[in-house]
C-alpha cells in the first residue's frame, strides 16, 4: 500500500488529490483540497500553497503525513499571462463647453434656454431676456430659491438654473415656475458667464430628447451644417442622461478624437503582419491567426502600444526573473471594449465612454521551475519531520489533465478539455490511441474581471470579481428581490438597509447579498458581465478548438469538456456549448472522478499516470 498525493500548481489555485494504491494497483481516492497558490507559479514561493493544500487533503483523508510516500507535483508548462489596457479615443473639451452632466437628483423637469447669469448679478438683469442662472458654492437653497422667485415676479425670465451643491430638488420644491435645474456642478465658477446655454432635465425614468439630438442642438444653437457636425460628439456623449447642459462658447469645441495608438507587430512562425491597435479587436486577431504560430509581439516605439507590449514584457521578466531578452510573447488576445473616463476640460467630472483595447498577452518562459519547486517542498517535508517523502516531478499539465477529465463519468476517447484558467485558456485532445496534444491561449477569468472591473468604472477587482461570479437582483422592498432573470424572491427577515433599492450580488452563500455601490442599472451590469465572458471565453473556446481540431474542422470534435475555475462558473459554460453546438460538438462540465466537479483534473491525472507506470510494465 502506498499513499501518493498529486498536486496541480496553477497560477490562481493549487490542488491535491490524496489516494492510496494496493499493492495490485488498485487506486481509491481519500481526499482532496485546494487553496490560492502562494507566489508566482513555478517558484519556491509555492510551498506554502503546496504545503495548505496537501495538509488539508491529508486531514480530509484522515492521513498523517507521516504516512505519505509520495508527493507528485505537475509538470507546468511554462507560461505565464499578463494583462494592459489602453483608450483608443479620447474626448476633449476646450472653453469650458460642458457635456454629459448626469447629477443623481436633478429638479424641476423641461429644456431651458438662456444667456448664463451670475447669481450675484440676478438683481441687475434686464427683463425681457432669458437668462439661465448659475449659483455659487455657498449659498443656501432657501437663499437660492427666493431670490429667483423674487426676479420672476420683477418679470425676468428665468429658464434654468445650475447649482453647485446637491440641491436642485430643494431649490425647485421652492420656486414658483417650474423649470430645469442641474447640481453637484464641481467646478462651478468654471462655467463661462454670458454665453447661451442650454440646460435639459428629464422626469423620472426618462432620459433627454434634446440635447442628445444633434439636431436638436443645431436648433438651439442655430448651428449651419458644418457646426452641427462638430458638435455631434456632444449630443452622442448625452445619449441616456436624465439631465445635461450644454454651454455655447465661441471658440468652444468638444473633440472626439482617436489616439495615435501605434501598431503590433506580430511576429509568426514564417509570416509576419503589422496591425494598427486602434482598427480594433476583430482586425487583430485575424492578423495574429494569419500570421500564427506567433513567436513573438512587438509594439511600436513611442506609442501607447509599444508602452503596453514593455510593460507586459517587463512584468513578466520580472515574475519568472528571466533576462527581458527572453521573455516571447507566444499568444495575444485583443478584446474591444468601452470605459469610461473623465472628460478632459469638464468642470462638473463629465464622463464619457472612450474606446479601449484589452490585450492578454501570453508568455513562454525557459524552463517551467517545478525542479526548485519540488527542492523546496522537500525542504519543507524534511523541518516537518517527515523526510521519507519523496517529491518529483510528474507529468505534463495538460495531459494529466486529460487523464484527469477522463474520469468524468460518461466520458470516452477521443476526447477535448477546455481548462479555463485565471491566466490562460489551455486546450488538450486525446485520440483513441491515446496520442495528445495541446494549446495554450492567453486570456481566461482574470480578463473578464479586468473587463467588468473598467466597463462599469468599480476600481475595485474584488467586487468585479463578485459580480462575475454571482447572479444580480433588485432589492425592490425589505421583504423582497427581483431576480435577474424576472422572478421574486421572499425574505422573511427585512432584507439589510444598505441593500434597499440597490442592485445586489447573490452570492452562493445562501441569502448573502451584498450591494453593489455604483448607478448602473441592473440590466447594464448584467450586459457587461455577460458580453465580457462571451468577448473571453467564447472566442478562446473557438481559437483552441481551432487549434487542436485535426485539419483545423471543429467537425472533427465530438465530446468538450470543460475543467478549470472558470467552468464553475453559472453561465461560461453554457455560453461556450451554445457557441460550438453548431458544429454537433457535444460540450459540457467535467464532473472529475464523479464526485470533483471541474475541479482536481490534473491532481487526479498525475495520480493516474503515476498508477499506469507502476502496472504498465506488468500489463
Ligand atoms: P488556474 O488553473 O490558473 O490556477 P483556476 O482553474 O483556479 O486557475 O481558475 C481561476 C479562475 O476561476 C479565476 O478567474 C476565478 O475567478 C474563477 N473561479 C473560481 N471559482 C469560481 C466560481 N465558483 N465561479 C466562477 N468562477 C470561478
Ligand atoms: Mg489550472
Amino acid at each position: 500500500m502506498r499513499t501518493v498525493v498529486g498536486v496541480d500548481i496553477g497560477n490562481s489555485t493549487t490542488e491535491a488529490s490524496v489516494a492510496r494504491i494496493d499493492s495490485d494497483g488498485a487506486v481509491s481516492y481519500v481526499g482532496a483540497a485546494l487553496t490560492r497558490t502562494t507566489g508566482v507559479k513555478g517558484t519556491p514561493k509555492n510551498v506554502d500553497g503546496v504545503a495548505k493544500a496537501v495538509t488539508w487533503a491529508l486531514e480530509g483523508a484522515g492521513v498523517r503525513l507521516a504516512e505519505l510516500d509520495l508527493i507528485l507535483l505537475n509538470e507546468a508548462t511554462p507560461v505565464i499571462s499578463g494583462l494592459a489596457m489602453e483608450t483608443i479615443t479620447e474626448t476633449i473639451i476646450t472653453e469650458s463647453t460642458m457635456i454629459g452632466h448626469d447629477p443623481r437628483t436633478p429638479g424641476g423637469r423641461g429644456l431651458g434656454v438662456g444667456t448664463i447669469v451670475d447669481f450675484e448679478a440676478l438683481d441687475e438683469v434686464a427683463t425681457g431676456s432669458p437668462s439661465i442662472v448659475v449659483v455659487p458654492r455657498g449659498v443656501d437653497f432657501d437663499d437660492a430659491a427666493r431670490r429667483i422667485n423674487a426676479a420672476c415676479d420683477r418679470g425676468v425670465e428665468i429658464t434654468g438654473a445650475i447649482l453647485c451643491g446637491d440641491d436642485a430638488v430643494l431649490v425647485a420644491n421652492r420656486l414658483n415656475a417650474k423649470i430645469p435645474i442641474v447640481d453637484e456642478v464641481s467646478r462651478i465658477d468654471a462655467v463661462p458667464r454670458g454665453m447661451t446655454a442650454a440646460v435639459e432635465v428629464a422626469g423620472p425614468g426618462q432620459s433627454i430628447r434634446t440635447l442628445s439630438n444633434a439636431y436638436g442642438l443645431a436648433t438651439i444653437f442655430d448651428l449651419d451644417s458644418q457646426q452641427t457636425k462638430v458638435v455631434s460628439p456632444v449630443a452622442r456623449a448625452l445619449t441616456g442622461n436624465r439631465s445635461a447642459v450644454v454651454v455655447r462658447t465661441p471658440s468652444g469645441d468638444v473633440a472626439d478624437r482617436t489616439i495615435p495608438a501605434g501598431s503590433l507587430d506580430l511576429e509568426g512562425g514564417t509570416k509576419r503582419g503589422k496591425v494598427d491597435v486602434s482598427r480594433g479587436a476583430a482586425e487583430i486577431m485575424a492578423e495574429v491567426e494569419r500570421v500564427s504560430p506567433l513567436v513573438d509581439v512587438g509594439g511600436e516605439a513611442g506609442t501607447n502600444t509599444g508602452g503596453m507590449i514593455a510593460n507586459v514584457r517587463q512584468s513578466m521578466a520580472d515574475l519568472s526573473a528571466h533576462e527581458l531578452a527572453d521573455v516571447r510573447i507566444k499568444d495575444l488576445l485583443a478584446v474591444d471594449t468601452l470605459v469610461p473616463q473623465e472628460v478632459r476640460g469638464g468642470v462638473a467630472g463629465e464622463v464619457a465612454l472612450e474606446n479601449a483595447v484589452a490585450l492578454a498577452a501570453m508568455v513562454r518562459t525557459k524552463e517551467s521551475g517545478m525542479q526548485a519547486v519540488a527542492d523546496a517542498v522537500a525542504g519543507y517535508l524534511r523541518d516537518a519531520g517527515a523526510a521519507g517523502v519523496d517529491v518529483v516531478v510528474g507529468g505534463v499539465e495538460a495531459e494529466m489533465a486529460v487523464l484527469g477529465a477522463l474520469t468524468t463519468p460518461g466520458t470516452d476517447k477521443p476526447l477535448v478539455v477546455l481548462d479555463l484558467g485565471g491566466g490562460s485558456t489551455d486546450a488538450a485532445v486525446i485520440g483513441v490511441d491515446g496520442h495528445t496534444d495541446a494549446t495554450h491561449l492567453a486570456g481566461a477569468g482574470d480578463l473578464v474581471t479586468k473587463l467588468i472591473d473598467a466597463e462599469l468604472g468599480l476600481d475595485n477587482l474584488e467586487l468585479a470579481e463578485e459580480i462575475k461570479r454571482c447572479p444580480l437582483a433588485k432589492a425592490e422592498s425589505f421583504f423582497h428581490v427581483r431576480l435577474e432573470n424576472g422572478t421574486v424572491q421572499f425574505f422573511e427577515k427585512p432584507l439589510p438597509a444598505t441593500a434597499f433599492a440597490r442592485v445586489v450580488t447573490l452570492s452562493e452563500v445562501e441569502g448573502a447579498m451584498s450591494p453593489i455601490p455604483t448607478r448602473h442599472s441592473l440590466e447594464r451590469i448584467r450586459m457587461v458581465r455577460r458580453t465580457a465572458k462571451e468577448r473571453v471565453f467564447v472566442v478562446n473556446a473557438l481559437r483552441a478548438l481551432r487549434g487542436i481540431a485535426p485539419g483545423g474542422d471543429l467537425r472533427q470534435i465530438g465530446f468538450v469538456v470543460l475543467l478549470g475555475g472558470c467552468a464553475l462558473d453559472f453561465e461560461i459554460p453554457e455560453l461556450i456549448a451554445t457557441a460550438v453546438a453548431p458544429f454537433g460538438i457535444v460540450c459540457g462540465t467535467g464532473n472529475v472522478r464523479g464526485t470533483e466537479g471541474p475541479r482536481n483534473a490534473v491532481a487526479s491525472g498525475l495520480v493516474a499516470s503515476y498508477v499506469a507506470s507502476l502496472v504498465g510494465p506488468r500489463a
